[in-house]
């Protein structure tokens, strides 16, 4: 199986690689890779995958029967390529930088309100939280998200490692998502924001809670009894 250099390394931009396999000319598996593949509410990357003067765009990243599959735009790669990979780095670091801030969020959320997230999605744009709570109104989510900006102010580190899975369950709230199993594996990788929140995770973060900058509340929306969906985004121009 492919290694997937962006566990261990977020901050990675570019990698050598080689082609493992080629399936309908265009969903290439190489031996290692930094381009993350969709899943866990996170999207997948984008990116150039370059053999040569030849440059392969990366256009959608899946994990199929548990190997991480890169569709390029075009023919040509072929099993034994040596390629250079590189990432589209804008787009990742705002998903990093979303991913940590809806650590921050559910877990003051969570905390405060004892609601059960039932869904999560990550974009470039904007980030959508689903969760159980019979009647909220704005101000209290507000009351989050200031509560979230002030701890983004903060020089708060995010850790990465892995616990053996025993241990690991013994977090309190180690699993965010309602209904969600841990992977049957001998170890689970926690993503730690020091003091703020541990969870069971495999997507990509920053290292400090200062990295973030200031999120926004978009909208808040009622999605059925008991389904309350909020979206909020980084607020750059802050
Ligand atoms: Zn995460």
């Amino acid at each position: 199986m492919a290694k997937a250099l962006y566990l261990g390394d977020s901050y990675l931009r570019e990698c050598d690689a080689t082609v493992v396999s080629v399936t309908d000319g265009k969903y290439v598996v190489l031996d290692q890779t930094l381009f993350y593949p969709k899943g866990g509410g996170q999207p997948w990357d984008t990116g150039k995958i370059i053999k040569g003067n030849d440059v392969y765009n990366v256009v959608y990243v899946g994990k199929f029967s548990g190997e991480i599959s890169h569709e390029v735009d075009r023919l040509g790669l072929n099993p034994r390529d040596k390629v250079h990979c590189v990432l589209d780095w804008e787009r990742r670091y705002k998903l990093m930088r979303s991913h940590t801030a809806a650590h921050v969020f559910a877990s003051l959320l969570c905390t405060g309100t004892g609601v059960l997230i039932t869904g999560n999605q990550l974009d470039v744009d904007e980030t959508r939280f689903d969760f159980s709570l019979e009647k909220f109104d704005r101000e209290v989510l507000e009351r989050y998200i200031d509560e979230a900006n002030k701890l983004f102010q903060k020089d708060i580190p995010v850790k990465w490692y892995e616990l053996p899975r025993e241990e690991a369950l013994k977090i309190p709230g180690v699993i965010k998502m309602a209904g969600a199993f841990p992977p049957d594996v001998d170890s689970l990788r926690i993503v730690e924001v020091v003091g703020v929140d541990r969870q069971a995770d495999g997507g990509t973060h920053v290292r400090n809670l200062r990295e973030v900058g200031q999120i926004k509340l978009l909208k808040a929306e009622n999605k059925g009894k008991n389904n309350r969906r909020v979206y909020f985004s980084l607020n750059d121009t802050f």
